[in-house]
């Protein structure tokens, strides 16, 4: 199969669909691989890498979209990357259609069949290609954070392991999945004292016989949340409800109560925030400062450090890459039901349920 992989276009965005590591296990089992040129350059992977591993280099984005059978990428195509897609050919990267029915129509009227990465499923209820992007957020939302308590970014200017003698910060993570999970590995790591809340009493066993006592897992109600935010030094916002936006569950009161000098860090910020007080922000001027309570609500965390985030997003896309290079999509989609659930379009067709409902689709 002739794969190509563009260099993204969307603002601010570095990642890459492939790296050279993964073009080669493509050539090495017989497949071509066009990159564009200078695709991975931002994050140190260079044309001379890609070629050695033995893709072919072009100069446009055209060449790959006139020629690939499938196209990898990292971002939803815009305006003038659908415009190219072909029918019948594949497109494998994020997507999230649901609340862009521009995007939905351009992908339909192409006659493309195209995968989201974000509806891919596993055999146990996760989302295998979310989640690389999920850690990556959750381990950055404790750097984020120490950093935003240094004094010079409006934080109380508080270490967060201390020294001895000097009590560590105090850290509540609200929502212990997976971007609570790696927010408590880093703080834990970190020596702060850590603090997660969660509704899933399944979720706080797990994490509770995972760390061995070297955190507090809370069950989570507005009077926990009240009085874990209130002495907490740095708070992570790291809730989801699949499918909804996320509630909010510090409000302006309780935030007024904080400690002048807090944190907060609202990861869920891309579903809406769980802070009453959040509003997105980006890399370039990422804090804002509300009642003394230093706000981080970067909405493209993983974006901040594209390097490991390409390494983390195509371990996880790569298994599906080869797979239907290997076996071309029709055959592909029929032996991995839980792959299936990625397919959004099909030769004009919306074939994602919540994508057909939410913008009026057959299906
Ligand atoms: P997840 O489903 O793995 O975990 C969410 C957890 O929240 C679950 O354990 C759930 O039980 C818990 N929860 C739900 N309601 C709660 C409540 N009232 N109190 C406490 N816990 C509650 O999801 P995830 O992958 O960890 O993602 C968390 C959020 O981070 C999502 O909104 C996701 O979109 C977002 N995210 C943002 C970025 C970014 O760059 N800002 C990057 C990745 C993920």
């Amino acid at each position: 199969m002739l794969i190509g992989v563009p260099k993204e276009i969307k603002n601010h965005e570095y990642r890459v669909g492939l790296t050279p590591s993964g073009v080669r296990e493509l050539a090495g089992r017989g497949h071509q691989v066009m990159i564009q040129k200078a695709a991975g350059e931002a994050i140190g992977l260079y044309d001379e890498q890609y070629l050695n591993a033995g893709a072919v280099l072009v100069d446009t984005p055209e060449e790959i979209f006139a020629m690939a059978d499938m196209v990898v990428k990292v971002k939803e195509p815009q305006p003038t990357e659908y415009a190219q897609l072909r029918e019948g050919q594949l497109l494998f990267t994020y997507l999230h259609l649901a609340p862009d029915p521009e995007q939905t129509k351009g992908l339909v009227e192409s006659g493309c069949v195209a995968i989201a990465y974000e509806t891919v499923i596993d055999g146990k209820g996760g989302l295998p290609l979310l989640a690389p992007m999920s850690e990556v957020a959750g381990r950055m939302s404790i750097q984020a954070g120490a950093h935003a308590l240094e004094k010079a970014q409006g934080g109380v200017g508080l270490l967060m392991g201390g020294v001895p003698g000097v009590a560590p910060a105090e850290v509540a993570i609200i929502g212990g999945g997976v971007v609570g999970y790696n927010a408590a590995r880093i703080a834990v790591g970190m020596g702060a004292k850590v603090t997660i809340l969660d509704r899933s009493l399944s979720r706080l066993n797990y994490l509770d016989s995972l760390f061995q006592g070297r955190l507090n897992t809370i069950y989570s109600t507005v009077d926990a949340l009240e009085e874990y935010a209130l002495k907490a030094d740095l708070v992570i916002g790291a809730v989801l409800i699949p499918g909804a936006a996320a509630p909010k569950l510090v409000t302006r009161d309780m935030l007024k109560q904080m400690k002048n000098g807090a944190v907060i860090v609202d990861v869920a910020i891309d579903q809406g925030g769980c802070f009453e007080t959040s509003r997105a922000t980006t890399h370039q001027d990422p804090t804002y400062i509300v009642d003394g309570v230093v706000h981080y609500c970067v909405a493209n965390m993983p974006g901040g450090v594209a390097r490991t985030s390409t390494f983390a997003l195509t371990n996880a896309t790569m298994p599906y890459v080869l797979s239907l290079a290997d076996k071309g999509y029709r055959k592909a989609l029929q032996d991995d039901a839980y792959l299936l659930e990625g397919l959004n379009v099909y030769f004009h067709k919306v074939t994602y349920k919540a994508v057909a409902e939410a913008l009026g689709y057959e299906y």
